[in-house]
């Protein structure tokens, strides 16, 4: 890789860009971003060469490889007009949390073989230039979808990348990803940001809040820093999973509610036994695979 351009210069396209630089000595990376200010960041803390206003689409023309790493509304709206400027060597890559819409809207273009679905799942709960952290990638799993609508000879050049940055491999199907990703991603972060939510209802006073939760309600909570900027598209795309898990999830909440009004301890507490062998499961999880 001689020149990469990558269109979003957040946690998830900052680390990225930080991970070529490492990977790939000599290297040019362009930025492409909408916000000024990201751009300047980006500059500053040297993993950039370059910086342009993301309506400069035509910088990327002669990229060997383009990562997008922008709001998934946004990847779907950029997608086409990306692989409408590039050359015919260049690899164009996405990062989006969701692949259903993404792979629809670019299935009829005409250079979608040099297009690759990806989601690493990888990150935190912070956004901006300034979360972009070296080896974010780093043991974590690279989803690829529709791996065999790419050309072979730029699927080949992505599992370099990924390889070099020692991400794990997985192949899925876009429609299984996003009812995956609904239970175990999406609907954490909703359940977080409802926490919070009733939290801040009930505790008016800040103070208590500071003064009595304990690392049980930050840890739980944690989840709802997240950037609404990001997450809004996430639920909307892949509103259908979403609706489908809070279902369950309120259903589950309801059940609770009303054992605990009959006092019903014994299924409170065979529910929560039940629930605990989430232990043995958590246990597998690697470590450093244990993000967003
Ligand atoms: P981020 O908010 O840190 O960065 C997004 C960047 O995109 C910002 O610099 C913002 O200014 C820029 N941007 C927003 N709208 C734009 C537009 N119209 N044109 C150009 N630039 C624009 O977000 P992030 O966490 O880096 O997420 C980026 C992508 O990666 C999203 O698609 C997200 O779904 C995906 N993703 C995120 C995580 C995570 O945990 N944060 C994990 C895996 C994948």
């Amino acid at each position: 890789m001689r020149k990469v351009g990558v269109i979003g210069l957040g946690l998830i396209g900052g680390s990225f860009a930080i991970s070529m630089r490492e990977q790939y000595e000599g290297v040019e990376l362009i930025g492409l971003d909408v916000s000024e200010s990201h751009r300047n960041q980006a500059l500053d803390l040297g993993w950039i060469d370059a910086a342009y206003d993301v309506k400069e689409l035509n910088m990327l023309k002669t990229c060997d490889m383009v990562f997008l790493a922008v709001p998934v509304t946004v990847i779907c709206e950029l997608i086409g007009k990306v692989l409408d400027i590039v050359d015919d060597h260049t690899l164009v890559v996405d990062a989006g949390s969701t692949k259903q819409e993404i792979c629809r809207v670019v299935k009829d273009h005409p250079k979608r073989a040099q297009f690759l679905a990806c989601h690493p799942i990888a990150g935190t709960e912070f956004s901006g230039p300034k979360a972009a952290i070296k080896e974010l990638f780093a043991q974590k799993i690279q989803i690829l979808c529709e791996f065999d609508k790419t050309r072979a000879d730029l699927a080949h050049n992505a599992l370099a990348v990924f390889e070099g940055m020692q991400m794990e491999i997985r192949y899925m199907d876009p429609v299984m990803h996003d009812k995956h990703l609904a239970y175990v991603s999406h609907l954490s972060h909703i359940s977080s940001f409802m926490l919070g939510k009733t939290v801040m209802q009930l505790e008016p006073d800040e103070k208590n809040i500071f003064d009595m939760a304990g690392s049980g309600f930050e840890s739980t909570v944690r989840l709802a820093k997240s950037s609404p900027e990001m997450w809004a598209p996430i639920f909307v795309q892949n509103k259908e999973n979403v609706i489908d898990s809070l279902e369950r999830y309120i259903d589950n909440l309801q059940q609770f509610k009303e054992n605990l009004i009959e006092e019903n301890e014994a299924f409170i507490r065979a529910e929560m036994k039940d629930i605990n062998s989430i232990k043995s499961i958590l246990n597998r999880i690697p470590t450093n695979n244990k993000s967003q």
